[in-house]
């Protein structure tokens, strides 16, 4: 008798469907931006992670294409083979000037940077502890390192030292690992309360700065120096891929941090090096993003007034807690996500509906934009209102 080996794809999706996890694409047909054409029709984009508008920014694009005339399409090979450039070079050291740290090493995207400087630092005999709502980015890290982790109660600084009071002692290194700002709920993790403890236990503390640079800090270096923790020892991850427009990731440390990945970093070590367009794209964002605090500004502006829009006209709408461009509103089921996320597409708004597994309870999350308009903002709380 002949089976087939695959059929439990066929069964497993279905059971994804029933459950109303079930995901698929949706074409934008339109340059990044504000507003972007979905499936044929305009709407307004609060799904976006390019929270400063860079994406579709000319300096970035002609930056872009300068490297692409100088550089060609593709580098070729890995960063320690034939895939280095000056403008890799560049990108990174204006990356660790504006974190203030000794120096940088760019990813090919936050995830790898993530996942292969947790492999790197951590193995076998060490433990790593884990806020609950990480990234998966983080958590493949954790796996790929081999390390016992624990997760921690989300922000929950008692509950991290209970952990590291009953656990430290037992394992060799020790890695606390967390978002800055929490990617699928917008609340900010407790920094410097999680670097004392670090230095109480004698771990590290590695922190992923993915939706805040750009976006947090005076210079927008991110929930570092939003807390005043600049130059504090931690080792900063973050992408290239949203406030910088771009594509890639980094790492921002010591001169000997970013040493030893270079030496032992799976992820960086094994893969192609970052595309000339994509570093030169990045290397603009950077300066637009330091130079341009009205941008920075701008963003919060919009954000302030989402939020008080909806405490005014909508107080019985609550997002959950936010100090960030995202903003939640909770769900009771993922059916009801669905449902939320089609309704206000159809009353012009791109927003996802974010379920399980993802998360543990269902939301629709909007970000906001530096280059949103007030009438923007304004025609949301309309639709909301219509809910
Ligand atoms: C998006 C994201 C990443 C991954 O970054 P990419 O450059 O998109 O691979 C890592 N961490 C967090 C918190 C993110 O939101």
């Amino acid at each position: 008798m002949s089976t087939n080996p695959y059929a439990w794809l066929k069964k497993s999706l279905d059971t994804i469907k029933q459950a109303d996890w079930y995901r698929s694409v949706q074409t934008i047909q339109s340059s990044p931006g504000a507003k972007v054409t979905v499936e044929g029709r305009s709407l307004i984009n609060f799904a976006s992670n390019d929270y400063l508008g860079l994406a579709g920014d000319d300096r970035l694009m002609q930056a872009a294409m300068a490297a692409i005339q100088e550089f060609g399409t593709g580098s070729t090979g890995s960063r320690l083979l034939t895939g280095h450039r000056e403008l890799h070079r560049k990108l990174e050291t204006a990356i660790a000037h504006w974190k203030q740290t000794e120096d940088a090493l760019v990813f090919s995207s936050g995830y790898l940077a993530n996942a292969g400087t947790i492999a790197a630092i951590v193995g076998k005999r060490d433990l790593i502890l884990a806020d609950i709502n990480n990234h998966s980015s983080l958590k493949s890290g954790t796996t790929l390192s081999g390390a016992t982790a624990i997760e921690y109660a989300h922000c929950n600084v008692e509950d991290l030292h209970q952990h590291l009071y009953q656990h430290r002692q037992a394992y060799r290194r020790c890695l606390i690992v967390t978002d800055s700002v929490f990617s699928m709920d917008g609340d900010l993790c407790p920094l410097p309360a999680l670097l004392d403890l670090a230095a109480e236990f004698d771990c590290m503390l590695l922190v992923d700065e993915a939706h805040a640079t750009g976006v947090l800090g005076t210079t927008g270096a991110g929930g570092v120096e939003h807390f005043g923790c600049t130059g504090r020892p931690l080792i900063q991850v973050g992408t290239l891929s949203k406030a910088l427009g771009s594509l890639g990731g980094y790492v921002a440390g010591t001169k000997t941090l970013i040493d030893f990945l270079r030496n032992r970093a799976p992820t960086w070590i094994y893969t192609t090096a970052l595309s000339p367009a994509d570093t030169a794209a990045a290397l603009a964002a950077v300066k637009v993003a330091r130079q341009d605090p009205e941008r920075r500004s701008q963003l919060w502006q919009n954000v302030n007034a989402l939020k008080q829009l909806i405490a005014y006209q909508l107080p019985h709408r609550q997002f959950l807690p936010s100090n960030s461009p995202i903003l939640c509103l909770p769900m009771e089921t993922p059916a009801e996500a669905l449902k939320v996320g089609q309704q206000l597409q159809t009353a012009g708004i791109f927003a996802p509906a974010i379920r399980p597994p993802t998360v543990t309870t269902s939301r629709i999350r909007f970000s906001v934009m530096a280059t949103h308009k007030l009438a923007h903002i304004q025609q949301l709380v309309e639709a909301l209102k219509t809910l």
